[in-house]
């Protein structure tokens, strides 16, 4: 479905009558934007991969923003966010900047504790912290928080167990998981009924491919984006996730320029 006149008119509308962006949810069932789309039991999602770990998510009723970095301009054109998820304080994910740039007044953030502290007294006023284990709604939205943390010993400076995020988020009857910087960990291995995933591959940082595939065919999610996998190979992990689940469709973005 596309995002017609008669819905920016409706929006438009709906601005008038002081409404805020989660309060207008029959306007917005809609997804806007443009990207890869999926049905949801009253609408759909639609995702759009801008770079490395951010990524636009338009779903009934609220516009997601992911690990936004890199500038206003690399997120010309997309639907303004109703919420922005931060996984961690890492540059690659969490740049005040950029943020400060592209937080509207209707705007939430989710983020992981540690980058509450960090975050301007501005920005920390539309936020909510939600640590490992915990959860919160914005919208029609529930957000878990589940822990993202490096477990081969070299790497664990990286992402100390406990600090980081990843996110599972319940979206009109959909679970889709962002699993931030992580290597294969049992939680991620654990996890159920996800729809969309998306999947870090990098090394030092995050895990090999063989690893990210290794997790996937444990947890099987019915798509999976590889994301997060500066010199790494995806189309690699795509092949190792077909020869061990039919369960699975990778589905490969234009994440890096
Ligand atoms: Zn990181
Ligand atoms: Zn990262």
């Amino acid at each position: 479905m596309q995002f017609t006149r008669r819905d920016t008119l409706q929006l438009g509308l709906a601005g008038l009558a002081g409404l805020s962006a989660t309060s207008v949810m029959p306007f917005t069932a809609r997804a806007e934007g443009k990207g890869d789309r999926y049905k949801t039991d009253s609408g759909e999602i639609v995702i759009s991969p801008v770079q490395h770990a951010s990524f636009v998510m338009s779903t009934p009723g609220l516009v997601i923003w992911n690990d936004p970095v890199g500038g206003k301009a690399l997120f010309e054109g997309q639907p303004a966010p109703g919420l922005v998820l931060i996984t961690h304080e890492h540059p690659d994910h969490f740049e005040p900047e950029t943020l400060t740039a592209i937080v509207g007044a209707d705007t939430r953030l989710v983020v992981n504790p540690s980058v509450m502290e960090k975050l301007p007294a501005d920005l920390k006023a539309k936020a909510t912290a939600i640590g490992n284990g915990q959860k919160t709604e914005v919208g029609p939205v529930s957000i878990d928080a589940v822990p993202a943390y490096n477990t081969t010993e070299d790497r664990k400076k990286y992402h100390p167990k406990g600090r980081d995020n990843g996110y599972v988020l319940a979206i009109d009857g959909r679970r889709v998981y962002i699993a931030g910087d992580t290597e294969d960990t049992p939680e991620m291995r654990a996890q159920k009924d996800i729809y969309i995933a998306f999947v870090p591959m990098n090394l030092p940082y995050t895990m090999d491919i063989d690893q990210a595939a290794s997790a996937v065919e444990a947890f099987k999610p019915a798509f999976v984006y590889p994301y997060h996998y500066q010199g790494q190979d995806p189309k690699a992990f795509a092949d190792k996730v077909a020869a061990k689940t039919k369960d699975t469709k990778v589905v490969l973005g234009k994440w890096y320029s």
